[in-house]
């Protein structure tokens, strides 16, 4: 298969020849003849399967394809649930299209909005935006979506699970009906069926990747320590190939900012991403990070979603994360288009019952190591069955009766069934984020 039997055109061609690929993804093959085709389109497809081309190339296409700017109003929008995607994705809209005569831009919060307002009365074609920010733009009336002829909505399972489901409905509301719109998502749960079937007119299903799952080149390792002792165990591992680029996500910020801090006076370079940082810190650590000047960035899980680095040779938990799903989102870094990737975790015995979790889902092989000299004072039990313990509890063994884990996030409770790939499960158990934040 080639991108040539796709239906791209020429101009389009030449900058995948730059970029260097070969050949689409699964879900290239099957979602850019559907778009050219002018259907609507219902896509799973997580991070690192290339589905960012798999909508970007038919909407460069097919705006190339069009009449020229329509006035000055936007022809295409893409939502996106965090600041991060939404740059990887005007990124690479910009590469793909270089040969193109199509303008694209950003819209998203935690930057003024002054150089936004700006840019869209100069006119552009594709507006690629958060929900919250958006809606701003709509209520300053300094934004006129009544032009788009395409919408999607990019990883919309996201969207829903940090609380923008009320804002994608304004903004829907205010969208011309007669449009095409596509939408993506790690999963075809309830909600996001629901989703689609009041936004989307007879949409064309196309499912790649089966839920929760992540590449099988990937390996797993887990290495059993201390809590205590994580932080010398990582300096380990890391030393192990200083000059390789590691991502390492840690499950708070505070512990985050804590980590680049002991790295730095390790000698490491290092730089942290997380949400209290400013647009311009995350942008100019994930900058830094892309070029080489810092070798470790340290991630907290909501920061780290969408970010776009090419294949990473290793991805390190530093923390298990609360969610087994996001241990399916982190582990999406490395490992990507065939390349090999490892996946090192650190667990103490407290987050046994977190690793049965993620062993659950992810049904693959995770190999558990002791590291010379980091050997945990208990032993991780991380056989099913086995009571899951309390986060901060010193025993291993919580109390039968505690029904409610304490390790689940306030408010939160949580299935034991380890099925866990329902939006809806997802939904009750994953703390909701506000939609300002976007
Ligand atoms: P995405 O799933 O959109 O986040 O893309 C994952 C990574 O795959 C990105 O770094 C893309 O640049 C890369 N990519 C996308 N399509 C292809 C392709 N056809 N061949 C090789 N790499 C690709």
């Amino acid at each position: 298969m080639s991108f040539e039997s796709l239906g791209l055109v020429p101009a389009l061609l030449r900058a995948l020849a730059d970029q260097g690929y070969a050949q689409p993804t699964p879900i290239q093959a099957a979602a850019i003849p559907a778009v050219l085709e002018g259907v609507d389109l219902l896509a799973a497809a997580q991070t690192g399967t290339g589905k960012t081309a798999a909508f970007a190339l038919p909407v460069l296409q097919r705006l190339s394809a069009g009449a020229p700017m329509n006035g000055k109003r936007p022809r295409v929008l893409v939502l996106t649930p965090t600041r991060e995607l939404a740059a990887q994705v005007n990124d690479n809209l910009r590469e793909y299209g270089k040969y193109l005569r199509t303008s694209s831009a950003t819209i998203f919060g935690g930057v003024s909005m002054g150089p936004q307002i700006q840019t869209l009365r100069r006119g552009v074609d594709i507006v690629i935006a958060t929900p919250g920010r958006l809606i701003d733009h709509l209520q300053q009336r300094t934004i006129d979506l009544a032009g788009i002829e395409m919408l999607v909505l990019d990883e919309a399972d996201r969207m829903l699970d940090m609380g923008f489901l009320p804002a994608l409905k304004r903004i829907l509301a205010v969208l011309p009906k007669q449009r095409q719109t596509l939408l993506f998502s790690a999963t075809f749960a309830p909600p996001i069926k629901a989703l689609a079937m009041q936004f989307l007119r007879d949409p064309r299903e196309v499912s790649v990747t089966p839920p929760n799952t992540v590449a099988s080149t990937v390996t797993h390792r887990v290495h059993p320590v201390d809590a205590a002792r994580k932080r010398d165990l990582l300096l380990h591992v890391l030393a192990q190939d200083s000059r390789r680029q590691t991502l390492v996500f840690s499950r708070t910020k505070h512990g985050a900012d804590k980590l680049v801090r002991y790295l730095e006076a390790a000698g490491m370079r290092a730089a942290a991403i997380h949400g209290n940082k400013s647009q311009n810190a995350r942008t100019r650590a994930l900058g830094d990070f892309k070029s080489g000047r810092i070798t470790v960035l340290v991630a907290t899980d909501i920061a780290a979603r969408g970010i776009d680095i090419d294949q990473l040779p290793i991805v390190i938990n530093f923390d298990l994360p609360m969610v087994a799903e996001d241990y399916v989102h982190r582990i999406g870094r490395t490992g990507r288009a065939g390349a090999d990737g490892m996946a090192v975790s650190l667990v103490s015995h407290e987050e046994a019952g977190l690793l049965r979790d993620i062993r659950k889902l992810l049904n693959a092989e995770i190999e558990v190591s002791n590291l010379a000299g980091f050997e945990p004072s208990q032993p991780l039990r991380v056989d099913a069955g086995a009571p899951r313990p309390v986060q901060g509890q010193r025993q291993p063994r919580p109390p039968r009766q505690n029904k409610a884990p304490s390790h689940r996030p306030h408010g939160h409770t949580q299935s034991n069934s380890g099925e866990g790939h329902a939006a809806g499960n997802r939904k009750r158990r994953r703390p909701r984020r506000p939609a300002a934040k976007a």
